[in-house]
């Protein structure tokens, strides 16, 4: 680290579970961010200006003036941009010297490739066909998934590792029959429950990759902002699960 970076992440290296060792670890990781919305947005700001050396950040969409609410890595001029190259622009601008990819086409042909190149991925999307393909691919290619959710006032976030012999996988939490969208576009976000959710799931990537603390591994934590209530259940491997088993 030069001059420059050290003073810009001294109050990082100034926390003992952090210093120089977990900085520079954290310079010289990649992490993958799937969807840059209600939960991506907070999520890339934070890794970007938290100083992950290399953030790929995937995305097909553009910009809407409904988005603008709560996905706060774009502007009221991004509106119409592919949202990938608002995101990068603003995290850029924040932080010039980590490295940003764009990703507009990701797919499940090329899913795997991603997912291989990073050392975490962060799932902010919101339905399940794609949760479920995500999952599919850190279990195979053996890479943690930090998993958010949000939808009107409630937030789950999780850390699964499904590739370790007694940890669950995101497709043992929810089995494939039965599951409903519940996406904020059919039922409506507050929009500082996004951002919570966002951050708290910046904060545990930076705890896996740093190995710090509870990590949330093999558990969900539920969020009510209503009633400003945080609880955390334990979730089994499930013995049938077609991905993990
Ligand atoms: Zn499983």
């Amino acid at each position: 680290m030069n001059d420059q970076q050290l003073l810009r992440y001294s109050r990082q290296i100034m926390l003992p579970e952090v210093g120089i060792e977990g900085q520079e670890a954290l310079l010289g990781s990649t992490m993958l961010l799937i969807g840059m919305g209600g939960l991506g947005a907070p999520a890339a700001l934070y890794l970007a200006a938290a100083g992950v050396g290399h953030l790929i950040i995937a995305d097909f969409d553009t910009v809407e003036l409904s988005n603008l609410q709560r996905q706060v890595i774009h502007y009221t001029n991004d509106i119409g941009r592919l949202k990938v190259d608002s995101a990068k622009e603003t995290m850029q601008a924040i932080n010039p010297t980590i490295k940003i990819t764009c990703v507009s086409d990701l797919d499940e042909g090329n899913l795997s490739k991603w997912v291989g190149l990073s050392d975490i991925v962060l799932d902010g999307t919101d339905n399940f066909e794609t949760r479920f393909k995500i999952n599919q691919a850190c279990v195979a290619l053996k890479k943690p998934l930090v998993s958010a959710a949000v939808i009107r006032l409630e937030g789950q976030l999780s850390v699964f590792k499904g590739y370790e012999a007694n940890q669950p996988c995101y497709q043992c939490l929810y089995p494939k029959e039965g599951t409903d969208n519940n996406n904020c576009t059919d039922n409506g976000i507050l929009a500082p429950v996004a951002g919570m959710l966002g951050t708290m799931q910046a904060l545990q990537a930076i705890k896996v990759a740093l190995n710090l603390g509870e990590q949330l591994v093999g558990k969900l934590m539920i969020i009510d902002a209503l009633d400003c209530s945080f609880r955390t259940v334990t979730i089994s491997k499930d013995a049938n699960c077609p991905v993990c088993q």
